[in-house]
């Protein structure tokens, strides 16, 4: 792919404390949440979609977001789960360290070990991601770090030797982020 020099800032830019609100880019289930903060959530979300899909750059900042790193935030109208859903569409991911400086910090409280969620994961199995945060003081992002790590941890266990799949065309990204109800919102 041919990435682009941007003369412009992108809207983000200007407000990423927008795009790097939790609520935003790793929303809680409806139900952990009241209507009207739902409702609040909601009107930022189209707001920051809104500006997404203005900007110059929204293709190549979905495709690096989906295919290049597994950053954190509100990126290119797609929140985390959005790109791992394309990502699993596609049948790619994404190897990199969970402690990638791209990645949320956690806000006061120093850091939570990778055991120290695994134990509560393990204590607490139905619990969600926000609920898994909240026993933990940490945020919604952190949990859903470590539990990708244990995974990727088990997916090399098993296959130590898997090649990397080739990377997919723009095209295919979109696709499947056409697919998003996400995609739609505005
Ligand atoms: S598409 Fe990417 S660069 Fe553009 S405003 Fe959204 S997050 Fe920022």
């Amino acid at each position: 792919m041919t990435i682009r020099i941007l003369t412009t800032t992108p809207p983000c830019a200007s407000v990423p404390e927008v795009y790097q609100d939790e609520l935003l880019h790793s929303p809680p289930a409806r139900g952990d949440i009241s209507a009207a903060e739902w409702e609040s959530l909601s009107a930022k979300r189209a707001a920051a979609h809104r500006q997404c899909a203005g900007c110059p750059i929204m293709v190549d900042c979905l495709y690096r977001a989906v295919v290049e790193v597994d950053v954190s935030g509100f990126v290119a109208c797609t929140t985390e789960s959005d790109r791992q859903f394309i990502r699993e569409q596609l049948g790619i991911e994404i190897r990199q360290s969970s402690t990638t400086p791209y990645g949320t910090a956690r806000v006061g409280g120093g850091p939570v070990s990778h055991e120290s969620v695994m134990t509560v994961r393990q204590a607490y199995p139905k619990d969600t991601c926000h609920q898994l945060a909240e026993r933990l003081g940490c945020s919604t992002s952190t949990i859903k770090r470590h539990l990708r790590k244990a995974r990727e941890q088990k997916r090399e266990e098993s296959s130590p030797d898997t090649l990397l799949p080739t990377l997919p065309t723009v095209d295919a990204v979109l696709d499947c982020f056409d697919e998003l109800a996400s995609s739609q919102v505005a």
